[in-house]
């Protein structure tokens, strides 16, 4: 069967006048099955995010193949690369990054709309979405009007709303205290798991990491079994 994400032999360095070069990621190989959670988990500065980025088309590697859905999408185009990024992935981070003029709802109909949903379909998603992290009461306020977790269910259903296959976590509950971590974070274990999406999923809370299928590390620009 295809991976939904594999990563082969995939270098990044970061070049701030020669001396300086550090190479953040050392010819990594990785291979996200369909249906997988994979945990990263590795202290600040580690290349997270990096490897995040480079996996979700954010970023280039200096070599190496990024291959999602089977679709090796180094030698692609920009708007094929967009096209997947829209359509087949979705992105979680520490901070919410909601659009704060707009409600909850409005936050997680937009993006369908953007990808041609009907309006009606698409508000009827974003409730059921709402619903499924027990948000339906708090659908028609706006961003600041909610807690710091109430804020981050809503991205994770913004993550979710068009069905990606792939979820891509940087830190999703770095910025909550720990009860509400764990709470939050079975939330979003819960909805990955029910969509049957595979996901890579950043965090420095190990915790929080054994409840995913595998646990990875990023040592000196490697992955390593944990
Ligand atoms: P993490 O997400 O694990 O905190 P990052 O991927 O953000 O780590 O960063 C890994 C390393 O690469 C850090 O040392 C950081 O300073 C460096 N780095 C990140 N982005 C850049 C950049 N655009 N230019 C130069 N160095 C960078």
């Amino acid at each position: 069967m295809t991976n939904t994400l594999s990563l082969n032999n995939v270098t990044k360095i970061y070049r701030r006048g020669l001396p300086n070069q550090i190479t953040v990621l050392d010819q990594v190989n990785l291979e996200v099955k369909k249906g997988e959670v994979v945990g990263l988990i590795a202290p600040s500065g580690a290349g997270k995010s990096t490897l995040l980025h480079i996996s979700g088309l954010l970023d280039n590697s200096d070599n190496g193949q990024v291959i999602i859905n089977g679709i090796d999408y180094n030698n692609l185009d920009d708007k094929k690369r967009t096209k997947c990024r829209r359509q087949d992935i979705g992105f979680i981070y520490q901070f919410h990054h909601l659009l704060p003029e707009f409600s909850a709802i409005e936050n997680l109909t937009l993006p369908q709309l953007a990808n041609g949903t009907r309006s009606s379909d698409a508000k009827q998603r974003s409730m059921e979405l709402l619903k499924s992290v027990n948000l339906q009461d708090r659908a028609f306020h706006r961003p600041d009007e909610l807690s710091g977790g109430e804020q981050q269910r809503v991205a994770f259903c913004r993550a979710m709303v068009n069905s990606p296959k792939l979820l891509l976590a940087d830190e999703p509950t770095g910025n909550l205290d720990p009860d509400t971590a764990m709470i939050v974070f079975n939330l979003l274990m819960e909805l990955v798991r029910n969509t049957g999406m595979s996901a890579v999923i950043a965090t420095h809370n190990y915790e929080l990491s054994k409840l995913m299928d595998r646990q990875l590390a990023l040592r000196k620009g490697k992955l390593v079994e944990v």
